[in-house]
């Protein structure tokens, strides 16, 4: 079993406490690691470090912080298979996936590092004569980030990567499920010419360690990706220092089918969405809106995909779509709404339960729920699990009433062969993104941000940038 310590100022460091916390295979139930339970004391040598570090790396040129980015992409390159491995082993998703998510974050912390030299202020006429106004864009100094673990790898760089390149340092701090390539992550970074301090990582609790991040009057920015609940205790820590805020929260993502739809993409994607990381994915399709003429059809064609998809552990077999349910929680839910769901009166086209598979963790069948009603708790609640509830409408007005009547905002999805449809859902669906006739996955150079209480502020491409960024304002008469 390996032991992680935290990493602070460019090196493992022991935590100051005694306690740890046991990383879990969720594929097996079996410990994989044990991590520290970050004290008060380690946080603040974490903000020591990045406050002893964060000035002079501001003062350098853009394009020299975005040349150490590259060379931390490089390392991860160099090392796809065992990061894949790491994240796998704590995470439960398939291998191929796993692979996927390195090779992207490798792709977005070069893309970030490509803004380096568009890092950009403004020069504004002023009702003066005489006088000049600059707005300049300025690192807010150290920021926090807190992690979820659907994408653990991916997010540590979705967080460091700006910050880094805007001048910034970051403390950040994983999930307690998935701390693991967090280190591992961290362990390339100590071999890079990165200067030590810019990046820190601690371990624990979200109650205790990330409570205290959140509530640090150290930090200039708390950048948080999870849960919706969470997201609001950590505005609320966020509150006492007035600290500025940027939350990725959860979502309810309605796919909205129409009638003209071809049905075999649709189906694809809806499919895709519920099996990839065993429907463990913010932005995927978690309810589906069908035009009442396709919706048997539609329906059928769905079951019999998700039927075909395969789970188990991901190590054990490289050949399954999907691993576990992140843990007995994670599975409890999914199991909890789809009961009630079928207790008020959904059928259960394929799947409901537990899935046979005998490696030891908590694994749910592919699940197609017809006749769901809006109302139900299945379709008003992030579901996080491989379940497809299906609601059939009388046509686009309908559906995008109900879509938009959710306390979520982050993705919506729409399946056409009609352009002023397709337009027309674009136009009225209240949502930070939607998708037409493609699956929900956000690029890199996109704007992912929630509307309601998916969250504030977003991440990604230019105005994902300027969230690591304040303004100056300076008036120079001469
Ligand atoms: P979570 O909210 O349970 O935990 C996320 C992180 O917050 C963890 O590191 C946890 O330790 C920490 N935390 C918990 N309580 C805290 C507190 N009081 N103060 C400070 N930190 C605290 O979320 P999760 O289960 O890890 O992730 C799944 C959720 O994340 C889903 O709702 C999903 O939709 C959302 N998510 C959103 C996006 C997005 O881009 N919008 C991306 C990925 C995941």
């Amino acid at each position: 079993m390996k032991t992680y310590r935290n990493y602070i100022n460019g090196k493992p460091v022991a935590s100051q406490g005694d306690e740890a916390l046991e990383v879990i295979n969720p594929s097996t139930g079996a410990v994989v690691s044990r991590v520290p339970e970050s004290t008060d004391a380690d946080l603040d040598a974490a903000l020591d470090a990045a406050h002893a570090a964060q000035p002079a790396w501001a003062k350098r040129p853009a394009i020299e912080r975005a040349n150490l980015l590259r060379q931390i992409s490089a390392k991860l390159r160099e090392n796809v298979g065992p990061l894949a491995r790491t994240i796998v082993e704590e995470q439960g998703k398939t291998v191929g996936l796993a692979e996927v998510e390195v090779n992207f974050t490798a792709d977005y912390i070069d893309y970030m590092a490509e803004w380096a030299r568009r890092i950009e202020g403004e020069i504004i006429p002023s009702d003066r004569p005489g006088e000049s106004i600059f707005l300049f864009r300025e690192p807010f100094g150290v920021v926090g980030g807190i992690l979820p673990w659907n994408f653990p790898f991916f997010l540590v760089a979705r967080k460091m990567a700006p910050a880094l390149v805007c001048g910034n340092a970051i403390v950040l701090k994983p999930s307690e499920e998935t701390p693991n390539n967090a280190f591992e992550f961290a362990r390339l970074i100590a071999g890079t010419d990165l200067p030590p301090g810019l990046v820190n990582i601690v371990s624990g609790r979200g109650a205790g360690v990330g409570k205290a991040l959140a509530g640090s009057n150290r930090i200039g920015l708390i950048s948080f990706t999870g849960s919706v609940n969470t997201g609001s205790a950590i505005m609320a820590a966020a509150a006492k220092n007035i600290t500025r805020v940027n939350l990725e929260l959860g979502g309810k993502a309605p796919a909205i089918v129409l009638d003209d739809a071809d049905l075999d993409l649709a189906v694809t994607a809806v499919k895709n969405s519920r099996i990839i990381n065993s429907g463990q994915v913010c932005n995927c399709a978690e309810r589906v809106y069908v035009h009442e003429k396709v919706a048997a059809e539609f329906t059928e064609k769905l079951a019999k995909a998700m039927a075909a998809a395969r789970c188990g552990d991901p190590l054990a077999d490289t050949g399954v779509d999907y691993g576990p349910m992140i843990n007995k929680a994670g599975f409890d839910k999914v199991d909890g709404l789809v009961r009630r769901a079928v207790g008020e009166g959904a059928q259960v086209v394929t799947g409901g339960g537990r899935a046979d598979v005998a490696a030891g963790g908590h694994y749910f069948q592919p699940t197609v729920l017809a006749g769901c009603r809006h109302d139900m708790e299945i379709i008003r609640h992030e579901t996080f699990g491989p379940v497809a509830p299906v609601v059939a409408v009388s046509g686009l007005e309908e559906a995008v009433a109900l879509a938009n009547d959710s306390e979520y905002g982050l993705t919506s999805s729409v399946y056409t062969r009609n352009l002023n449809a397709a337009m027309h859902a674009c136009r009225a669906l209240r949502f930070g993104e939607t998708y037409v006739n493609r699956e929900n996955f956000e690029a890199i150079q996109g704007y992912h941000a929630g509307w309601r209480k998916s969250g504030i502020g977003g991440a990604d491409g230019k105005h994902g940038l300027h969230e690591f960024l304040q303004t100056h304002v300076v008036y120079l008469q001469a």
